[in-house]
Order: C-alpha cells, then sequence, then structure tokens
C-alpha cells in the first residue's frame, strides 16, 4: 500500500478532533472552574532552574514521583515508585496502553469515555462494545467473553454519566482475569479508589489526571498506577521525555498545596449536588453523579431543543445520544444554568 492510500484511508476513516468555539460559560469538557492560584503560578516559576531548561529532564522526576506516591498512599497502603508512571495527559496513557495491547480484545462498555473509541480507531486497533444495562455492566453478555486476553477500559466515576460502579461490579470484571484500566480521571470528586487493589491484582491498572481537582487541563499531566511489570513495559512504549518540566513542576505545586484544591473540589461537590436537586425539582430525569458535572436522562428530540436553549444564553453543554452532561461550573454560572434550563422545558 502506498503512503498517499495510507493518508487517504486516515483522511476517510479517522475522525478528526473538534475543538469548538468557547461561549462565555463553557461547561463541555468538565473542566475546573476555578483558575490555577496565581501565587501558585508565581511558585512555579520561581522554582523553574534556569539550568535545567535546556535540558531533556526525567519523566517523572525524581521530586514529582516522591509527592505522586504521598498523594497516593493510604493509611493501610503505602504506594511505590515502581509502581507509578507518568502521561501526557491520562489521554496519552490510553493512546499507549492501547498501542502496547493492540493485538488482544479491547472492549468498552458505552456510554463511556469516546477518546477509547476514538484513539483505538486512529490506530486501527478494533474495540469490542458491550452497552451498559442502564447503568450496570452487561455481565450477563461478558460472561465467559472476557479472559486474560482482553482489555477493558472503564472510567469510574463514568463518562458522560458520572455514576460510581457497584464494588461488586469491579471485583467481578477483575475476577475474569481481563485487564482492567480503571480510568480515575475524577476520583477526588468521588473520593472513591481501588488504587490500593494493584497489590492484589496483577490484572488492574488504575488512570488519573491533573486536569480535573488541580484545575491544570492545560499542562497536560496524568499518571498510572500499576503493578511494576505492567509499569515497566509502559515505560518501555512510551516516549522518554512524554512530560514537560513546566507541567511537572505545576503538578509538584499543586500536590505540595492540596488543601487549596481539596477546598474547592468540596464547593464543587456542593454545587454538583445543589444542581442535581434543582434541576429534579424540574421533574428531569437526573442520575446520582459522582464526577465535577451531572448528567439529564433526555430523549434525543429534547436533548437538541434544551442544547439549542442553552447555547443561545451563551451556554454550552455536551450532547450525547442519552441526554445532556453539564460541568459544574461557579455558582453564578450554575444559577444561569439552571434559570435557562427552567425557561426552556
Ligand atoms: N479519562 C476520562 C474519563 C476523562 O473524562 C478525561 C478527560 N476528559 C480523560 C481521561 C483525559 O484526561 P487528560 O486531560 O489527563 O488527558
Amino acid at each position: 500500500m502506498s503512503f498517499k492510500a495510507v493518508i487517504e484511508r486516515i483522511g476517510k476513516n479517522v475522525e478528526a478532533y473538534q475543538s469548538e468555539v468557547r461561549s462565555p460559560i463553557y461547561l463541555a469538557l468538565n473542566e475546573n472552574p476555578y483558575p490555577f492560584p496565581e501565587e501558585l503560578i508565581r511558585q512555579c516559576f520561581e522554582s523553574i532552574d534556569p539550568s535545567k531548561v535546556n535540558l531533556y529532564v526525567d519523566s517523572p522526576s525524581k521530586e514529582f514521583l516522591k509527592e505522586l506516591v504521598d498523594y497516593l498512599s493510604t493509611d493501610s497502603w503505602r504506594a511505590r515508585e515502581e509502581q507509578i508512571s507518568v502521561g501526557n495527559g491520562a489521554d496519552e496513557i490510553i493512546y499507549v496502553l492501547l498501542l502496547m495491547f493492540k493485538d488482544l480484545s479491547i472492549y468498552v462498555f458505552p456510554p463511556t469515555y469516546s477518546c477509547y473509541e476514538i484513539f483505538a480507531n486512529a490506530l486501527g486497533v478494533k474495540v469490542n462494545k458491550v452497552p451498559l444495562r442502564g447503568e450496570r455492566i452487561d455481565t450477563k453478555t461478558l460472561k465467559g467473553l472476557l479472559n486474560e486476553d482482553c482489555v477493558v477500559f472503564l472510567p469510574n466515576p463514568n463518562n458522560p454519566t458520572g455514576h460510581l460502579f457497584e464494588e461488586e461490579e469491579i471485583f467481578w470484571l477483575l475476577k475474569t482475569k481481563a485487564l482492567l484500566i480503571l480510568d480515575e480521571a475524577y476520583f477526588e470528586f468521588s473520593g472513591k479508589t481501588f488504587a490500593p487493589l494493584i497489590e492484589q491484582f496483577q490484572n488492574l491498572a488504575i488512570l488519573r489526571t491533573f486536569s480535573k481537582a488541580f484545575s491544570l487541563a492545560s499542562q497536560r499531566i496524568g499518571y498510572i498506577v500499576a503493578n511494576p511489570s505492567l509499569i515497566d513495559a509502559y515505560n518501555r512504549v512510551r516516549l522518554p521525555y512524554n512530560v514537560s518540566y513546566l507541567g511537572q513542576t505545576f503538578a509538584t505545586i499543586a500536590l505540595r498545596n492540596k488543601r487549596i484544591f481539596q477546598e474547592r473540589v468540596r464547593k464543587i461537590i456542593e454545587e454538583r449536588e445543589r444542581l442535581k436537586n434543582a434541576l429534579r425539582s424540574m421533574g428531569l430525569k437526573v442520575n446520582d453523579s459522582k464526577a465535577n458535572f451531572v448528567f439529564v436522562y433526555l430523549e434525543r428530540e429534547r436533548t437538541e431543543r434544551v442544547y439549542r436553549a442553552l447555547l443561545k444564553r451563551g451556554i454550552t453543554v455536551r450532547k450525547t445520544e442519552f441526554g445532556l452532561r453539564m460541568a459544574v461550573g461557579q455558582p453564578k454560572q450554575n444559577d444561569l444554568l439552571i434559570e435557562t434550563l427552567e425557561g426552556s422545558l
């Protein structure tokens, strides 16, 4: 096949990532509504060592890795450095994992994070889709299908719905022996993690990101936690200096000041619950999202109508096949969202 044919095939078959024009209230990417604190930006720039900028800096650096170990560790579990690696956003880690396991059977359970399929498509990797039954994993269909030749990508809390899967569902998946990539991008908003279970389960990997709770989406910092052999393989396949010096500095300083972000997470959770209650009192079918966004189940026609009404007021949310996903904004933005929704139903 010629290079021209490859270019043509990609142009035809691979969806281009579309970034949208930002409306005044942009709630479509589940970003943190609070800017990274200016005082910490100053600290980041002060801590940058000018003699290092021209050099290739380890990724992760010793300092960053140490902070990650402390952040992950709990009263009953101490994480180890060899259980952790980093990526240029959790997205890059997903991409590299797909590359590593491209010859295995990849499974996703829609509605799920759209990038699993988008990246697989870009890499020419086939994805098996087993839709959720309501908000539960379809264990009946999956029974007998999953084994150690399979890799499952599962966000917990789920995206776009925001709900948490039951512990039994996660254990059921782990017991199939399939490799479970548990994507905890929204962990800080749910408070629920399975990270310590990597000691027990060789077939578990946890993904996290600094894009949400730590207001650092621009810096593209994600991390993976799993048994050392998986991490070692991941490190051999990923690019050597995949995470920038500046990005690592931002993330390190964020972890050293985690109380600031925990307080903001608390506020976002409070607003999430206020939004859920307000939408429910309008008679909308709102689920129990544990992430930094809310999800409203709507029929297709109504999804379109409400989406357009919001857009008219300068509010962009995410349209899905099953309804609307709306990131929790700052309180005044949420007020406007509630008011506009009330007027559009
Ligand atoms: N996983 C999930 C479930 C997400 O929603 C997102 C961000 N939208 C990511 C991963 C990617 O995060 P990052 O910004 O670290 O690439």
